[in-house]
């Protein structure tokens, strides 16, 4: 393995497939310029099959960690020697850092969801009803951080309903040390007039209809979908007609890179002015 060499910017990537739409290069070419640290990022597309071996070459040439992204988070959990508790519960991780003593797996889509609700949208959620939608990777990686916020109900529900059953085994002893009541139920049935519904789940990526029903969502309360760009829409307009404020993904996208930022460098970027640029770049594309 090539240790890395200081004269030259330390480098992450983003790896996945696809990568190509991936915003991430852009978000931290921000971080760096706005904390002056000397970095540089690009995309690796590993392919369908490719991931373990391109992370391997990545880090054997010198680099320093990456992202990973749909649908290797819970390939990249398993790679490291080291994973943070929140990547552990998750069973997933989106960060990993090349530590020349072993690589630690993290997963900072939690905090980054936390921080767009709680910081940007100004929606605390100690005491809240929650519906969280979906128990894939992005659903795993937010349920631990969401019940450390303290709401008092979070009620998970997924397509294949038995995934979010074992999701809701593992976090219970979380749940029961913060004061939540957390449930699994069926897609179709989550219950009435959440204060927040999240959609983690992949529907408007494929183009599908709102997976839960109408009275899910409080006419007073907050919808999030994880989806970003046109894909989302449809979500954003359903929870218009229902009188509630919608959101799309781009904060939690901006938040989670700075936490991952964070991570690598030591440093904790300001999500804001960044999130600011990316809307008016893909409003321009
Ligand atoms: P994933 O691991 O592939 O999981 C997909 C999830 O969506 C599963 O729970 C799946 O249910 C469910 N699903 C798929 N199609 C559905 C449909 N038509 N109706 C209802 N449920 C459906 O993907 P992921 O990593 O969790 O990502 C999910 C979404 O979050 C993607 O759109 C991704 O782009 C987005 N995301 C955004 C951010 C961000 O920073 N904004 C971060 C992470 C992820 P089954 O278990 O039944 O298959």
């Amino acid at each position: 393995m090539n240790a890395p060499d200081p004269r030259r910017p330390a480098r992450y990537s983003v790896i996945g497939h696809p990568v190509a739409h991936s915003q991430s290069p852009f978000i931290h070419a921000q971080f760096a310029q706005q904390t002056g640290q000397d970095i540089a990022y690009g995309r690796i597309d590993c392919g369908a099959q490719g991931f373990e071996a391109a992370v391997r070459a990545f880090a054997a040439d010198g680099a320093a960690g990456c992202n990973v992204t749909v649908p290797f988070k819970f390939d990249a959990a398993a790679l490291a020697a080291v994973c943070t508790e929140r990547a552990r519960l998750a069973g997933a991780a989106n960060t990993l850092r090349f530590d020349a003593d072993g690589w630690l797996a993290d997963n900072t889509d939690g905090i980054g969801l936390l921080r767009d609700i709680e910081f940007n949208a100004g929606f605390a959620l100690a005491g809240r009803r929650v519906l969280l939608v979906g128990a894939g990777g992005a659903g795993a990686g937010v349920l631990g951080p969401l019940l450390g916020a303290g709401p008092r109900e979070l009620t998970l529900v997924n397509r294949t309903p038995e995934r979010a059953q074992a999701l809701v085994a593992r976090h219970a002893p979380l749940a029961r040390e913060a004061g939540v009541a957390l449930r699994a139920a069926a897609l179709q049935a989550p219950g009435r007039a959440f204060d927040l519904v999240i959609n983690a789940s992949a529907s408007s990526l494929q183009g599908a209809s709102v997976p839960v029903p109408d009275d899910a969502l409080s006419g007073a309360g907050l919808a999030i979908d994880l989806m970003y760009g046109a894909a989302a829409q449809g979500f954003l307009d359903w929870a218009a007609r229902r009188g509630a404020r919608a959101r799309d993904g781009l904060g939690m996208l901006v938040e989670q890179a700075a936490e991952a930022f964070f991570v690598w460098r030591g440093v904790r970027p300001d999500g804001a002015p960044v999130l600011q640029a990316l809307r008016a770049r893909l409003a321009c594309a």
